[in-house]
This record gives C-alpha cells, sequence and structure tokens, in this order.
C-alpha cells in the first residue's frame, strides 16, 4: 500500500510555523528532539514535554541560542502519568496559552521483543501505557485548547509494524496498530465537527537510540539522521496540510 508524504515541492519558509504553538512529546531526544528544533526553527513556540529534564534544558537552550521563540518545558514521566497529571498539564497549559496548534505524540518505548508466547505482562502494560494511554490521556484533555485554534493538527508516530504485523515485536507493533486506531477513530469523529485535523506518520528507520537498540547490527549510519526526515514533521503541523485528515503518513 502506499502511503502519502509531503509534497515533493513543499518547501518550507523560515516562518512556516509562526505563532504556532506545539507541544512535542519526548522531545529530549532522537526524532521529538529533532521535531522540537524544527518547529522552533520555523517560529513555533514548541513545548517540549519528556521525562528527563536534563535532556529537556539541552534542546530548550539549543532553541534559544538559535533565536527561536522562548520554549516551555513540563515534565512528565508517561510511564507513570494519571489522569489528574494530565489534568493538572492541561489546565495549566490553558492558563498559559490561549491555543494548541499543534500536538505531536512522538514518545514511545519499544519493550520487549520476543514471542507472545513468552511475553511479560508487566513490559506489555509499560509499553501499552506509554504508546496508547498516554496518547489517549494527552489528546482527551488537550482537546479543548486544540479546539481553540484556528486549525490544530494531531499527529500520532506510527511505524511499519503499526501498519502490518511481524514475529516478535509484540506489544510494540500491537500499540502502533492502536495509535492508528486511536487516529482513524479520532479523525472521523472530528472531521465534520471541528477544525481540528489527526493523522499518524510513520519515520521510517531513523538513527535515533530506539533504532539502534531494536537492529544493533546495523551501521546506524545508513539510516538517516532525524534532523533529515523533517519535511513530512513540517508540513503535517503547518498550514499546507490544512484540511487533511485521517491518513496515514509515512516520512519518506
Ligand atoms: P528514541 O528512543 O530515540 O526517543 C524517544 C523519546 O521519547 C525520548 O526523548 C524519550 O525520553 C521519550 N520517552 C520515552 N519514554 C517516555 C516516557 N515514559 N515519558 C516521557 N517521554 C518518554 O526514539 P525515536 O526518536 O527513534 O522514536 C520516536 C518515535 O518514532 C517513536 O514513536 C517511535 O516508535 C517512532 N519510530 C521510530 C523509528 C526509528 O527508526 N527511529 C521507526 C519507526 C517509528 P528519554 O530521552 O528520557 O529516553
Amino acid at each position: 500500500m502506499a502511503y502519502p508524504t509531503a509534497p515533493a515541492d513543499f518547501r518550507p519558509d523560515t516562518h512556516l510555523l509562526q505563532d504556532k504553538t506545539i507541544l512535542v512529546t519526548g522531545a529530549g531526544d532522537g526524532i521529538g528532539r529533532a521535531a522540537a528544533l524544527a518547529y522552533a526553527a520555523h517560529g513555533a513556540t514548541v513545548i517540549l514535554l519528556g521525562r528527563t529534564e536534563s535532556k529537556l534544558e539541552q534542546v530548550y537552550d539549543e532553541i534559544e541560542a538559535a533565536g527561536g521563540p522562548r520554549p516551555a518545558l513540563v515534565a512528565l514521566d508517561l510511564a507513570s502519568a494519571q489522569e489528574d497529571n494530565v489534568l493538572t498539564l492541561a489546565q495549566g497549559l490553558a492558563g498559559e496559552f490561549p491555543h494548541l496548534d499543534g500536538l505531536l505524540h512522538n514518545a514511545s518505548i519499544l519493550g520487549e521483543r520476543r514471542p507472545i508466547e513468552s511475553a511479560g505482562y508487566l513490559a506489555w502494560q509499560e509499553v501499552m501505557q506509554v504508546n496508547v494511554n498516554a496518547q489517549f490521556l494527552l489528546t482527551r484533555h488537550l482537546l479543548p485548547l486544540l479546539q481553540a485554534a484556528p486549525a490544530a493538527s494531531i499527529v500520532f508516530t506510527s511505524s511499519g509494524v503499526g501498519r502490518k504485523g511481524r514475529a516478535y515485536w509484540g506489544a510494540y507493533a500491537v500499540s502502533k496498530f492502536a495509535t492508528e486506531g486511536l487516529m482513524q477513530v479520532l479523525a472521523d469523529e472530528l472531521e465534520n465537527t471541528s477544525s481540528v485535523r489527526v493523522n499518524s506518520l510513520n519515520p521510517g528507520a531513523t538513527n535515533t537510540a530506539m533504532r539502534r537498540s531494536a537492529y544493533p547490527g546495523e551501521k546506524p549510519t545508513d539510516n538517516p539522521a532525524p534532523a533529515d526526515i523533517m519535511a513530512a514533521y513540517l508540513y503535517l503541523m503547518s498550514d499546507a496540510s490544512r484540511g487533511i485528515t485521517g491518513q496515514a503518513f509515512n516520512a519518506r
């Protein structure tokens, strides 16, 4: 099946995301870090959410040093986040920002890679908590702030194994199927009732800590760096993708 990507003639200028506020989960490392830097470089105020505060602070400093809009920093461990933590976060953001223009669900964990017949329940639950339940909670409680924007964009991060199952990818693959399902259900609910668009995006093989741990035998530099796959991430957050909803994108 062919999945859409950013149009070949998409050329983001530096003001592409001017005046937009975008929350990125897992913004301290890997693809989330690159997305946060790219959004800020294109004018967005970025809300950096992640579990390791020191990494978020580094991204914050990089954005400030590059002259980008001052970001916001939210230290939250999605593995332990409960509904009241997310409610408090949503209330705090509503006090600080009139609306939210973008939400990039990027944080995920790989979990165990082993056959279902020997998978551990605790490890299974942790993957579901971080990769699915936390996304639901954030989406559920940030929707009012997203609805307050003229045309907000929610992007869920998928994977090849969330579109076709593969042996030994266990909870991670199942969590990505769930992510695609959440995207489709929400997109269908909002299509005719809201200006919020909802899509999924599969980055494809990218040189990050997650990829290196999933494929230890691979030469890391055979895969693109996160900064090199940002076109679709920018496109889906920009007004160029207004009206596009319910679609499963590939970054490349
Ligand atoms: P990384 O492991 O490199 O980065 C993941 C980020 O998510 C890190 O910043 C990490 O925080 C954060 N995170 C993990 N767990 C939590 C948590 N409990 N609470 C808050 N933040 C958390 O992964 P990638 O950058 O490679 O992956 C980004 C997305 O892309 C994921 O959804 C992944 O499934 C998807 N993907 C990646 C591919 C690839 O080849 N890289 C291929 C297909 C899909 P910390 O820095 O503290 O660890």
